[in-house]
């Protein structure tokens, strides 16, 4: 099994329900399961025009699916939670990313890991840094802790919201 961080975000919908069921359907995939799971960050779209705000999540999976299985199993649940793609970084219903896999560097047309962009989203390093701790070790070597003290808080808020999806209806 390898240890894969994929980040959640949502900002239509009703943002939190979607994390929720995607976090089901995560952790229904075959040979998968949820190992720990961040709180709930709200933090303002980055995205072109006026936008809701997102709410973003980090969960750690244990996969037995390869990096570019574990993709296409993210995309399928994307789309299954009505992931429209008409405009780059606009709204959506949800969408996952996968951020590490394992202690792999991944480079082709299709998938990138680490996430290209991760060291400059607040939204994304502190809510894994939440459950990998700020001395999870990069495949280039570096460390959590300094992509973090590089990247400010700014507007980004934990918030109370619960994604627990063992007690909580959908
Ligand atoms: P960003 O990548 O800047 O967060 P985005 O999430 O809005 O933007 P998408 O439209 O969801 O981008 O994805 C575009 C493509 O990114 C996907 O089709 C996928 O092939 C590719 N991709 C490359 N690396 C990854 C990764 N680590 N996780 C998810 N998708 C990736
Ligand atoms: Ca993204
Ligand atoms: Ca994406």
């Amino acid at each position: 099994m390898t240890s894969a961080y994929i980040a959640l975000g949502s900002n239509l919908d009703n943002p939190a329900s979607q994390l929720r069921r995607a976090l089901r359907q995560l952790n229904c995939l075959h040979q998968c399961q949820i190992e720990s799971l961040s709180g709930a960050y709200s933090s303002a779209a980055i995205g072109p025009g006026t936008q809701p705000d997102y709410l973003n999540a980090v969960v750690k999976l244990a996969t037995a699916l390869s990096a570019p299985q574990l993709l296409g199993a993210t995309q399928t649940i994307e789309n299954s939670q009505g992931r429209i793609r008409s405009q780059r970084w606009g709204p959506r219903t949800l969408d996952l990313d996968i951020l590490l896999y394992g202690g792999e560097e991944i480079h082709t047309q299709s998938l990138q890991i680490p996430h290209p962009r991760m060291a400059e989203r607040n939204f994304v390093l502190y809510p894994l840094a939440e459950i990998a701790g700020e001395k999870l070790i990069l495949p280039c070597g570096g460390v959590l802790g300094s992509l973090l003290a590089n990247c400010p808080l700014g507007d980004l808020v934990r918030t109370q919201v619960s994604l627990d999806i063992e007690h909580e209806p959908g």
